[in-house]
């Protein structure tokens, strides 16, 4: 529980929560998951989402808006996310919190606060996500971009509103690798890889990796060695490589730097192999 709160609101308007947040002391509460057994001394009040209209999924003009108070169990069971994702979502979203934890938890929650390891953010960093949030003024920024200056970000007082998911511009391919200690444990590391494809060529890559630095990364110079090209089992083995290189990873009781790092490639190198499998890759170079 939080030992000081001792003010709730539940505004049923964005610019009236956006006004209540902004006092120190004050902070917005998705699911409430992480928030309240955090016993956060800090907080004095507390901001519900719950009445703003921010739980939807649905299909825009730049691809699939999700609003901030949707959960992850909402995002698993959605048919146009499992479309998008090639079914991804539910795996990341499994992977991610409990049946439970997943039916209270929202994104809005999880981009603020989720783990170095989240495989949702992953999945969401390799999809190209952008996320829409008030600080106070309306602003838009890829994931990526909003993982890294989040601790920055959030202290001012941000509200986050909605991802969006951009629709491929050409045929999409997704694959996806993870080591668990046990198969309902959280990844140790996890990798997502999102290509696109114009006949035998791939036109863009986007890999993700959690559990290799203190949030989820883009591994930049690996993506480049894949766009543009078709592919064979030694450009495999370079992106895979190059995903790996510069990482320097954090160690803890569920692995070690070197470890982290050694299943990056690992784990790059299988996802890459699962694009290769799906049924409508053209030639399947590389594939047994
Ligand atoms: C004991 C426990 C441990 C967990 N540990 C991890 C972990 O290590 N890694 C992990 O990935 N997941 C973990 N989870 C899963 C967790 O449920 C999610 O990571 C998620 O952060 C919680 O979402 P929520 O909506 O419940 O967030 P809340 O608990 O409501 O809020 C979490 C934080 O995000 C802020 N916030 C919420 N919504 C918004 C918004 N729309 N805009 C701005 N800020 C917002 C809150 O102010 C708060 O600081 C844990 C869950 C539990 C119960």
């Amino acid at each position: 529980m939080l030992p000081n709160l001792q003010t709730y609101h539940r505004p049923t308007t964005l610019e009236e929560a956006i006004r209540l947040i902004q006092p120190p002391g004050t902070v917005p509460i998705g699911g409430g998951t992480l928030l309240i057994p955090s016993r956060d001394p800090a907080v004095e009040a507390v901001v519900d989402l719950s009445g703003l209209g921010l739980t939807y999924i649905r299909e825009e003009e730049t691809g699939w808006a999700v609003g901030a108070t949707t959960t992850l169990q909402q995002m698993l069971e959605s048919p146009a996310l499992r479309e998008r994702t090639q079914g991804l979502i539910a795996e990341a979203a499994r992977l991610t919190a409990s049946r439970n934890l997943r039916g209270q938890a929202t994104i809005g929650g999880i981009v603020a606060a989720g783990g170095f390891e989240s495989p949702i953010l992953t999945l969401l960093l390799a999809l190209d996500t952008i996320v829409t949030f008030y600080a106070p003024e309306r602003r838009q920024m890829p994931l990526d971009q909003f993982l890294r200056e989040r601790g920055d970000i959030l202290r001012r007082g941000a509200l986050i509103t909605e991802l969006c998911i951009p629709q491929p511009t050409g045929l999409s391919r997704m694959g996806m690798a993870f080591v668990n200690r046990t198969p309902r444990d959280r990844p140790i590391v996890c990798a997502v890889v999102e290509t696109q494809w114009a006949g035998e060529k791939c036109v863009r890559a986007h890999i993700a990796l959690g559990g290799v630095a203190e949030r989820p990364i883009r591994a930049r110079r690996a993506e480049e060695a894949l766009q543009g090209r078709e592919w064979s089992p030694e450009v495999l083995d370079q992106a895979a490589a190059l995903a790996a290189e510069p990482l320097n990873p954090p160690t803890d009781f569920r692995g070690s730097r070197e470890y982290r790092r050694a299943m990056a490639r690992v784990l790059v190198h299988r996802a890459l192999r699962e694009v290769l499998k799906s049924d409508n890759m053209p030639g399947n170079p590389g594939c047994d």
